[in-house]
C-alpha cells in the first residue's frame, strides 16, 4: 500500500508554535538579526570560494528602523537575499532552515558561526507584528520580490523593486490591547537595549538611526545620527595578551555583574572536546540579596556570540554561587526556541571544568594575595561551609583546602593545612572550641587545658562551621575534636589520685547532680581544668554549642 502523507493545519500549527515556543516576545528581534548575520555571513563565505565575488566588509551592516505613526519596525540586511524559489521553501515551509542546508550543502568547517538551523525562528516575528513584509534580491539576480503575510492566511509572493542586494524584513506591530501593549517595539531606545543584549556580538555592524537634541546658541537643534548599536567582538574572543584589568572590570560594570570591582578574574578559552570561552568573576561584595530567596546563580550562556540564557544555573554548584561571568561555546545542543538546551552533555562538561578554574583561583587568590582572599572570605566563607554541609560531604575535596577558621595562636584566619603543618607530633587532634565570638570563647574554661598545652584552637563563630567540620571528620587524618568533648587525649591521668579524688567527694559530687536533677549527665572531677572551679563537657556527638543551634531550630 502506497504510504500516505500527514496533513496538517498548518495555520494552526504555526499559531501553536509561535506562541509556545518563547517565553519572551522581544526574542523576535534576536531571531530576524540572525537570519540577517546569516545572510552576511553567506556572501562572506560565497566571497572566500569565489574569485569573481570581493568581501569588503565596510559595505555590510544591519539596519533597524522604526516609524511610530505607521508602526512598522524594518530590518534591513545587506546580506545574500533570497530568490523566488528560496522565498518559496525557506518562508513558506515552516521548519525548513535554508541556512542549515547551505552549511551541509558547503560542508563548512569554519562556517559553523552560522546561526540557523531549525527553520522556524523567522516566524516569530508574528508574536509581535499582524502584517510581515520581506523584500528580497538575491546575490546573481536582477529581480526582486516582496513576500508579504498576515501569518495565519498564508502568504503572497509578487515582483518588486529593490536596488541592492540583500533583505529588508518590515513589521506591522500589532495594536496594544487591554492585557498587552506592544509600543516598546517601536521605542527605538527600548529596541536598541534589547539588542545589545541578545545580538552584541554579531559580527556585522548593527546600525540605527539616533536623534539627539543638542542646544546650539541658545536653540535647540536635533540632529539624526547613524550608530552602530553593537560592539561585534565580544570581549572574551579577544586575545588576553591585548585585554587589561581595566578592559575586564569595564565587562564587569557594563554587564552589571556587579556594583563593586570584582576581586578576580579569569577568561578561559578551551579547546578540547567541548570548546567554549568564559570569563569568570570573583566578586569582592557580598550581593544584597545574597541570603534572600530572589537571588539567583548562575552564569549568561552565548552560543556562538547569541545570547541564549542570562542565568544558567547549571554551570555553577551552589557553592560558588558568587561566581559571575559568562561561557560561550559553539557545541552546545540547543533545542528549537534556542533557550533550553535539549542535551546537556556538553553542558555539564563545561560546567565541570569552571569548577575546576573557580577552585584554582581561589586557590591562588589564597596563596598570592591573601589579603584579597580574606576579603573574600568575609564575604562568601560561609557559603562554602554550607557547600562542605551539603550533599554529605561529597564536595569536600574541592572545599577542605579553601576554609579558613581564626586562629588561638595565631590570631587570624588560617587554613587547615597552616593548622595541620605547625601540629608538634605528639597532638592528636585538630582542637576548635565554638561560641559566639572570640572573646567568649577564649573565657571558656574548656580550652585552657588545650591552650595550656601550647596547641592552637580554631575558632567557630558560625553557626555552619561546626556542621561543616563534622562532615570533614578529618583533615590529612588528623581528627577534629572540640574542646568541649569529654575524651580530648591528652589529659593524664593518674587514676590512682583521681580514684581518691573521687571517693572522697562522692558525697558532694551526688549531692550536685541531685541538685542539676536531670539537667547533666553526671558530675564528675576533672583534670582539664586550671584556673576555673567548673566545667560543662560532652561526651556524646554533639557539642554544647551545636545542641544550641539544634535546640533553636524550628521542628
Ligand atoms: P533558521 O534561521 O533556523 O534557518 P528561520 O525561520 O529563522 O530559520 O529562517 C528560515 C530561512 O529563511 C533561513 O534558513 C534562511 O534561509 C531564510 N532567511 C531568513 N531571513 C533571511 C534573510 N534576512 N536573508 C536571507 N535569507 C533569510
Ligand atoms: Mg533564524
Amino acid at each position: 500500500m502506497a504510504k500516505r502523507q500527514f496533513k496538517a493545519e498548518s495555520k494552526r500549527l504555526l499559531e501553536m508554535m509561535i506562541n509556545s515556543i518563547y517565553s519572551h516576545k522581544e526574542i523576535f528581534i534576536r531571531e530576524l538579526i540572525s537570519n540577517s548575520s546569516d545572510a552576511i555571513d553567506k556572501i562572506y563565505y560565497r566571497a572566500l570560494t569565489d574569485d569573481s565575488l570581493t568581501f569588503d566588509k565596510d559595505n555590510y551592516y544591519i539596519k533597524v528602523d522604526t516609524n511610530k505613526a505607521n508602526r512598522t519596525l524594518t530590518i534591513k540586511d545587506t546580506g545574500i537575499g533570497m530568490t523566488k524559489e528560496e522565498l518559496e521553501s525557506n518562508l513558506g515551509i515552516i521548519a525548513k532552515s535554508g541556512s542549515l542546508s547551505f552549511k551541509n550543502e558547503n560542508e563548512m568547517k569554519d562556517g559553523q558561526d552560522i546561526i540557523g538551523q531549525f527553520g522556524v525562528g523567522f516566524y516569530s516575528a508574528f508574536m509581535v507584528a499582524d502584517v510581515v513584509t520581506v523584500i528580497t534580491k538575491a546575490l546573481g539576480s536582477d529581480e526582486a520580490y516582496k513576500w508579504e503575510s498576515k501569518g495565519v492566511d498564508g502568504y503572497t509572493i509578487k515582483p518588486c523593486d529593490k536596488d541592492e542586494i540583500g533583505t529588508e524584513i518590515t513589521l506591522k506591530i500589532k495594536e496594544n490591547t487591554e492585557d498587552e501593549s506592544y509600543d516598546e517595539y517601536l521605542d527605538a531606545s527600548r529596541l536598541k537595549t534589547t539588542i545589545k543584549k541578545y545580538s552584541d556580538f554579531i559580527r556585522y555592524p548593527i546600525k540605527m538611526d539616533v536623534t539627539e537634541t543638542k542646544p546650539v546658541e541658545g536653540s535647540e537643534n536635533e540632529t539624526e545620527d547613524v550608530q552602530v548599536i553593537n560592539s561585534m567582538v565580544p570581549i572574551w574572543r579577544k586575545n588576553k595578551s591585548e585585554l587589561t584589568d581595566e578592559d575586564y572590570e569595564n565587562f564587569y560594570e557594563e554587564k552589571r555583574y556587579g556594583f563593586d570591582k570584582p576581586l578576580k578574574h579569569v577568561h578561559i578559552s578551551v579547546d578540547g572536546t567541548v570548546r567554549y570561552q568564559s570569563i569568570l568573576f570573583i566578586p569582592e561584595q557580598m550581593p544584597y540579596d545574597y541570603y534572600s530567596k530572589e537571588f539567583e546563580k548562575g552564569l549568561e550562556l552565548y552560543s556562538n556570540g547569541v545570547l541564549i540564557m542570562e542565568k544558567c544555573s547549571d554551570l555553577l554548584p551552589d557553592y560558588f554561587s558568587f561566581v559571575k561571568g559568562m561561557v560561550d561555546s559553539e557545541d552546545l545542543s540547543l533545542n528549537i526556541s534556542r533557550e533550553i538546551l535539549q542535551h546537556d552533555r556538553q553542558l555539564k562538561l563545561i560546567a565541570k571544568n569552571i569548577n575546576k578554574k573557580i577552585k584554582g583561583q581561589l586557590l591562588s587568590l589564597l596563596n598570592v594575595e591573601r589579603e584579597k582572599y580574606e576579603k573574600f572570605y568575609q564575604a562568601f566563607g560561609r557559603q562554602l561551609k554550607y557547600g562542605v554541609y551539603s550533599d554529605f560531604g561529597s564536595n569536600k575535596e574541592v572545599l577542605q583546602d579553601l576554609l579558613m577558621f581564626y586562629s588561638s595562636k595565631e590570631k587570624k584566619l588560617v587554613t587547615l593545612d597552616e593548622y595541620a603543618s605547625r601540629m608538634s607530633d605528639d597532638q592528636k587532634f585538630i582542637y576548635y572550641a565554638s561560641g559566639e565570638s572570640h572573646d567568649r570563647i577564649k573565657k571558656l574554661p574548656q580550652t585552657e587545658l588545650v591552650a595550656d598545652k601550647g596547641y592552637e584552637i580554631l575558632y567557630f563563630t558560625d553557626e555552619v562551621d561546626e556542621f561543616a567540620i563534622r562532615m570533614l571528620m578529618t583533615f590529612k587524618d588528623k581528627e577534629f575534636k572540640s574542646v568541649s568533648s569529654g575524651d580530648l587525649g591528652i589529659e593524664d591521668e593518674s587514676p590512682s589520685s583521681t580514684e581518691t579524688e573521687k571517693k572522697e567527694n562522692k558525697e558532694l559530687f551526688d549531692y550536685m547532680k541531685k541538685q542539676l536533677q536531670d539537667k547533666v549527665k553526671d558530675v564528675k572531677i576533672s583534670t582539664r581544668l586550671k584556673t576555673h572551679p567548673v566545667c560543662l563537657s560532652t561526651d556524646g556527638e554533639v557539642s554544647i554549642e551545636m545542641e544550641k543551634i539544634l535546640r533553636s531550630m524550628p521542628k
